[in-house]
């Protein structure tokens, strides 16, 4: 048998990313080869930096050069309140938002005992470790409202409600300027259960 040629083995490796299959795999090659060397001599550099320099926080697990990351250290966050999201892209879109002032724990990923994700491999035990510094006076869940989503917030709750701890979930509801006959009936029975008490 033949070793693989570089081309080959480019085909190969691209095929990591998710929902890359063969054919993809072969047109990005092609690509990256005929079209733009450049880009391609870029992306090699910027994996190769990325894998070098890139780690997890110590405190709240997200991608970050230093050894604890910025917002991990800004004085401005509120350390009583700690939000739990299941990756990066979780913890800017609640940034973006800017309704949340407190300290997060990003799981890098979510329950999922069919791909072999149990509690081990989302160290659970370091959100439990963090959960519990003495600061912290509520956790709020904000892992996605799907099924693996919701399971692992129900996990993750009992865990730390049986440490004592205040735990919370967001609530569903409907987008903003939404109207309801634009919304899944999930979506809306949810708001309806979930209502709360008009004040003034
Ligand atoms: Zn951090």
């Amino acid at each position: 048998m033949n070793s693989p040629t570089s081309l080959q083995e480019l085909v190969e490796a691209l095929r990591c990313l998710p929902g890359v299959g063969p054919k993809s795999a072969q047109r990005m090659a092609y690509h990256l080869l005929q079209r733009d060397q450049a880009g391609a001599a870029r992306l090699g550099r910027a994996l190769t930096q990325a894998l070098a320099l890139i780690h997890h926080c110590e405190r709240c697990n997200t991608f970050t050069e230093e050894p604890v990351c910025e917002l991990c250290r800004s004085p401005r966050r509120d350390n009583s309140l700690l939000c739990v999201v299941e990756t990066p892209a979780d913890l800017l879109m609640m940034e973006q938002a800017q309704v949340f002032r407190g300290q997060y724990f990003v799981l890098m990923g979510r329950l999922s005992p069919l791909d072999g994700v149990g509690p081990r491999e989302l160290h659970l035990d370091r959100l439990v470790r963090r959960a519990a510094d003495g600061a912290v006076k509520e956790i709020v869940l904000a892992t996605n409202f799907t099924v693996e989503g919701e399971a692992t917030a129900h996990y993750i709750g009992e865990i730390l409600r049986a440490k004592g701890l205040k735990v919370s979930r967001i609530a569903r509801g409907l987008p903003v300027g939404g109207e309801l006959e634009h919304v899944d009936s999930g979506t809306l029975a949810q708001a309806v259960l979930e209502r709360r008490e008009m004040l003034s």
